[in-house]
């Protein structure tokens, strides 16, 4: 079904709609999964018993636990790929497949070819966890054609036009940015240069391809983008026929939203949309606001969301929960009730303001759990921090340049406490008195923690990140010796 149509459909219609692919979903794909066999078994569930969205209820949740390899069982995520065999295809195929195959078989055509169509992974990504091994995520040559009709409804939805010239500067990695970015442009025609990202061609090539292409459309991670955009107000280049920034990979704060359209004024580009997408490794594609103001629009024909409480269960429209992800036009690696780790404000299900689409949105303000977790398990003298707290607040900081958060033992000393350590970079027209004076309240009220600061040269703070050097920029970095 086209983007305009789904995307246009009545509540009941998309009730309707859902419920058909999920009863198609779980009865004839999903027990091709190792996985979801053993899971449905061990809970005593049939496949055939899930035939409603409020059926969904009864499956119990995964997680990033289930699926991260350990070095024990390294290949733990190949049990959620689908993997149907003659015996399987027998079992639980939909009549209409079983028949068509019997025809192939008949008219000798490659049967074997045309089941490898739709569920060999042929193409992986990889999830970047900052302290798990990385996931792979199998995409079949089906799963490869529904991922360019998401990556272009991606565009679509932004708005972007037919004439749009895009300068995708997301790096070129098994990661979901690049290929969304690179999918969307070559499936919509869209005149580009998929550049790769500053390790690939270099900063300075990039800035001067905006500059020269008269690029409408740059798509690339947040911080990344900040730097270079830095760098081109310094050589006082002509930026005006950008439109679009379109953002991916990391969190967009309203106040790195205000400092890049500060910053894009400075050359010539005044009327920009920022647009910010969330993006789900183990739900294989990407969602997108329409405009700065509003969440990110789903594709109901794609999948099913659920937002549920701390105790697992659903709460109502529009309320805050944690998101829950359900495929169910995905080959490959599939999940159900995938507790995603991402808390959101709520899921709006009435018709946008902005764009007129009556799919379900994600608010726009979204809180990784699974990062707050991570960093949690990081002790500072014997209290558990919020380090994220650090990102949004110095990110969005005015005073704040480019910045890094180290955990350190006062006089690197093993049996000393442990201090924050925040080495800053104020903006040009901003002193080292004034930007602490600034922040030192800031860190005290959101974090509850106090960090020492220390003025260090941009340059210098930058290697320290490794912009330009690293595939993630190190914002928060524990040297603490061990004793
Ligand atoms: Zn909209």
């Amino acid at each position: 079904m086209d983007w305009s149509t789904v995307s246009h459909l009545t509540h009941d219609e998309i009730t309707s709609l859902q419920t058909k692919r999920l009863r198609h979903f779980f009865h004839h794909e999903l027990p091709y999964s190792p996985y979801f066999r053993a899971l449905f078994e061990k809970h005593n569930l049939k496949f055939t018993d899930i035939s409603t969205i409020d059926d969904l209820q009864k499956v119990p949740f995964s997680s990033k636990v289930d699926l991260a390899p350990t070095p024990e069982d390294p290949a733990k995520s190949r049990a959620f790929i689908l993997q149907p065999d003659e015996h399987l295809l027998k079992k639980y195929a939909a009549k209409s497949k079983l028949i068509g195959i019997l025809l192939q078989k008949l008219a000798g055509q490659d049967v074997k070819k045309k089941l490898e169509w739709e569920y060999k992974p042929i193409h992986l990504h990889f999830t970047t966890g900052r302290t798990a091994l990385p996931t792979a995520v199998g995409y079949s040559q089906r799963d490869l054609d529904v991922l360019k009709e998401t990556a272009s409804r991606l565009f679509l939805t932004m708005g972007i036009p037919g004439n749009a010239v895009v300068v995708n500067v997301f790096p070129y990695a098994p990661h979901l940015a690049f290929w969304l970015a690179f999918f969307a442009t070559s499936s919509l025609g869209l005149t580009t240069l998929q550049s790769g990202g500053g390790k690939v061609m270099g900063t300075q090539k990039i800035i001067d391809a905006i500059e020269r292409l008269k690029a409408t459309v740059v798509t690339a991670i947040p911080g990344y983008f900040y730097h270079s955009l830095r760098e081109a107000v310094a050589q006082k280049k002509n930026w005006s026929s950008l439109q679009f920034v379109v953002f991916g990979g990391e969190r967009v704060s309203e106040g790195l939203r205000a400092k890049v359209k500060d910053l894009l004024k400075e050359v010539g580009a005044m009327d920009v949309k920022i647009i910010a997408t969330y993006a789900l490794t183990e739900g294989k594609t990407a969602w997108t606001q329409c405009s700065e103001e509003t969440g990110y629009h789903t594709y109901p024909d794609m999948e099913i969301f659920e937002v549920v409480d701390d105790k697992g269960n659903r709460v109502p429209d529009g309320q805050p929960g944690e998101l829950v992800y359900t495929s169910l036009n995905w080959r490959g690696t599939v999940m159900v009730r995938y507790r995603t780790g991402d808390i959101i404000q709520g899921m709006s299900y009435d018709q946008c303001p902005h764009c007129g689409r009556t799919v379900a949105r994600i608010s726009k303000d979204i809180k990784r759990k699974s990062d707050i977790k991570e960093f949690n398990l990081t002790k500072v003298k014997g209290e558990l921090v919020d380090l994220n707290a650090f990102f949004p607040l110095l990110s969005g900081s005015p005073e704040v340049e480019e910045w890094q958060l180290q955990i350190a033992k006062v006089n690197n000393d093993p049996y000393e406490v442990d201090e924050l350590v925040l080495y800053v970079a104020p903006k040009p027209n901003v002193t080292f008195m004034q930007l602490e004076h600034a922040l030192n309240r800031k860190i005290m009220a959101e974090t509850g923690v106090t960090a020492r600061l220390v003025e260090k040269p941009l340059a210098e703070v930058l290697q320290m990140i490794g912009m330009e050097t690293e595939p993630k920029e190190k914002r928060v970095v524990d040297v603490r010796p061990k004793g």
